[in-house]
């Protein structure tokens, strides 16, 4: 892959993008520059800076029990068998990481992705406040009484439910939505050996 940042240009700045050298990717409908160019030049552009990429991934999607109505709801994660990481520290630099692993915190998603998993998830993974955090991430919403459903509760405090990975027989239960195609992201990746074993 190249290394590459996306950014978010207005239609009325396009022009402007394009003579201090964006590059337009039609497939993901945004503008990019990539390793070498100067980011001075484009700071008013650059929102973020993804932190994890990688050339496939799935959505999977899970049920759990709504923790304010009780009730089962199906709660959605990306997933990825192996990825590459970039710290912010070093922008270009690209660390391959052959771990398997959930994505929780995902508070940027590129188009596509975004799409695909709206057009699954029925709408009920989507950005939204989380008190908790105190800032807005992809939050699963509960089909029955659309109660937030965090991802302290989807992916760690809740051992052998949601995505909180603690034996094969859960994890078989998932459904996995594959994709082949790229995707960058900002989330948090964690290691679970359920999942090592068994990818
Ligand atoms: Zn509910």
């Amino acid at each position: 892959m190249i290394n590459r940042i996306n950014i978010n240009v207005p239609f009325s700045e396009k022009d402007e993008a394009k003579k201090r050298g964006a590059k337009w990717d039609a497939k993901n409908k945004t503008w990019y520059i990539i390793e070498g160019t100067n980011l001075n030049n484009f700071d008013r552009w650059i929102q973020h800076f993804p932190t994890i990429r990688a050339k496939g991934y799935s959505l999977a999607e899970t049920e759990m029990s709504c923790w304010k109505c009780k009730k089962q709801t199906l709660v959605y994660a990306i997933f990825l068998e192996e990825y590459e990481y970039c710290s912010t520290e070093e922008l270009w630099y690209w660390e391959k990481v052959d771990i398997p692993s959930f994505v929780s915190y995902v508070d940027h998603l590129d188009y596509m992705a975004a799409a695909h998993i709206k057009s699954i998830s029925k709408n009920s993974y989507y950005l939204d406040y989380s008190k908790h955090m105190n800032t807005k991430y992809y939050l699963n919403h509960c089909s029955n009484c659309n109660m937030k459903q965090g991802d302290f509760s989807v992916h760690e405090d809740n051992p052998g439910k949601g995505f909180c990975i603690s034996n094969i027989e859960q994890l078989k239960k998932i459904k996995f939505y594959k994709y082949y195609e790229s995707i960058e992201l900002i989330g948090e990746t964690s290691i679970n050996s359920v999942l090592i074993d068994f990818f």
